[in-house]
């Protein structure tokens, strides 16, 4: 059982690595596999769970694996490489980009030129996952779908950048990483909570951003999309769920615009902004924000 996870894992990284030269119907079969075993893993866990409680190391490594990658996704991913929210020291962004590797969810710089044709046309006929065509398309069907990440016309910039492309052509390095850590410091149990069990949570919670917060919630912001703000999400995605926000100022470091609206994430980039490692955090102006805001109830 341990051996064929750990085989299926490391077809699953090779699949992320390789993904834009794979014939189309192979890249299906092994996504979904990729996508199935972190959560067969997470039920194994579960299950284990019952028969001994877990571990203060295995709960750690998840926690603290949780927060790391799930900080790499969404600062370092999503707010850092993709939006440009703020500048950074070359040392900052080398170290969000490492840890949003390790969260499995593809290269750096397909995961930002999928995620600009998002915003590039949200909830349209372009949209790669707009739950438009159904909430499982939008969660993970359209991961299976398409394989080709338009790398050449979304992320021009970043294909300049040269810690971007050290990072997204080291992907499986950092993915191995952060597998062997866990399991080096707690054995299988730590592999299976700070590995896989920790994939499956970023992972849905991240897929949940594109599914749930284009579907489920308040819309505070006329946007000319679905977008949501939920809170749910926005605590378990690091301040990701304030979606709706985030679609009316795509630039926006900070997506809490209120201090009832919990974002880690914005408060990390705060803390380094005080600490000089990084500046120009951009943030819109507040007409601009209470004339969106106007329009919403005009
Ligand atoms: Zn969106
Ligand atoms: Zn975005």
């Amino acid at each position: 059982m341990k051996v064929a996870l750990i085989v299926i894992v490391a077809v699953a990284i090779l699949v992320k690595a390789f993904e834009h030269r794979l014939p189309p119907a192979l890249y299906r079969a092994l996504v979904t596999i990729g996508i199935l075993l972190p959560l067969v893993a997470t039920v194994y866990a579960i299950w284990l769970l019952w028969q001994d409680l877990i571990g203060w190391r295995e709960l750690a490594l998840f926690l603290g694996l949780y927060v790391a990658t799930g900080l790499g996704t969404t600062l370092g991913y999503h707010r850092l490489a993709t939006h440009r929210s703020f500048d950074a020291h070359p040392a900052v962004k080398l170290v969000f980009y490492v840890l949003g590797s390790m969260a499995l969810q593809g290269r750096l710089i397909n995961w930002a030129a999928y995620h600009l044709k998002h915003h590039a046309n949200s909830d349209g006929p372009e949209d790669p996952h707009s739950p438009l065509e159904g909430l499982f398309h939008a969660h993970v069907g359209w991961i299976m779908r398409t394989p080709a990440a338009e790398r050449e016309r979304y992320c021009k910039r970043l294909l300049q950048d040269r810690i971007a492309l050290f990072a997204d052509r080291t992907m499986i390095l950092w993915v191995v990483i952060g597998l062997a850590f866990p399991y080096l410091v707690a054995g299988w149990t730590g592999l299976l909570w700070g590995g896989f069990v920790r994939i499956a949570f970023t992972n849905h919670v991240t897929f949940a951003v594109n599914s749930i917060c284009h579907r489920f919630g308040s819309r505070p912001f006329e946007t000319n999309d679905e977008s949501r703000n939920n809170w749910v999400i926005g605590a378990l995605a690091f301040g990701e769920g304030w979606h709706n926000n985030h679609h009316a100022f795509p630039s926006m470091a900070c997506h809490g615009m209120t201090w009832r609206q919990f974002d880690p994430t914005g408060l990390v980039i705060r803390l380094l902004a005080r600490l000089g490692l990084v500046w120009n955090v951009r943030s819109p102006a507040a007409p601009a924000v209470e004339r969106r805001r106007h329009e919403a109830f005009a």
